[in-house]
C-alpha cells in the first residue's frame, strides 16, 4: 500500500506534508505534489497534516484516478524536502471540486 496525492492539492500546494515525511518521497509539479509509491513507507503521518485533505491511502476510492499519475510524475518531477511558499490564492482553491482539469504536467521548483 502507499499514500496518494489527489486533485484537492491542485493550486493549494501548502506543502505541510513535505515537512513531516520521514523518507522525503514527495515530488513537486507546477501546481501540485505527488508521492513516489515505491518510496512511501505507508506511515500515514502526512495524511492529517494536509490542510486540503488531499492525501489518501490507495485503498480509498478517491485514490483510484490518481495512483498512476503519482507514479508517473514522481519519476520526472524534482524531489521536494522543504516547505516553500504556497500560492497566494491557495485558500481560494481549498475545497473546490473538479480541479483535475487544472492539473499542470510541468515540473515545479523544490
Ligand atoms: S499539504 Fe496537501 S495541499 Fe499541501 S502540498 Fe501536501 S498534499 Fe498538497
Ligand atoms: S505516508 Fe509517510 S512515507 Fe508516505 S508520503 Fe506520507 S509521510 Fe511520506
Amino acid at each position: 500500500m502507499t499514500y496518494v496525492v489527489t486533485e484537492s492539492c491542485i493550486r493549494c500546494k501548502y506543502m505541510d506534508c513535505v515537512e513531516v515525511c520521514p523518507v522525503d518521497c514527495f515530488y513537486v509539479g507546477e501546481n501540485m505534489l505527488v508521492i513516489h509509491p515505491d518510496e512511501c513507507i505507508d506511515c500515514g503521518v502526512c495524511e492529517p497534516e494536509c490542510p486540503a485533505e488531499a492525501i489518501v491511502p490507495d485503498s480509498d476510492d478517491r485514490a483510484a484516478a490518481w495512483g498512476e499519475l503519482n507514479r508517473q510524475y514522481a519519476g520526472t518531477w524534482p524531489n521536494i524536502t522543504r516547505k516553500g511558499e504556497p500560492p497566494d490564492d491557495a485558500d481560494v482553491w481549498k475545497g473546490k471540486e473538479d480541479k483535475a482539469k487544472l492539473f499542470s504536467p510541468e515540473p515545479g521548483t523544490a
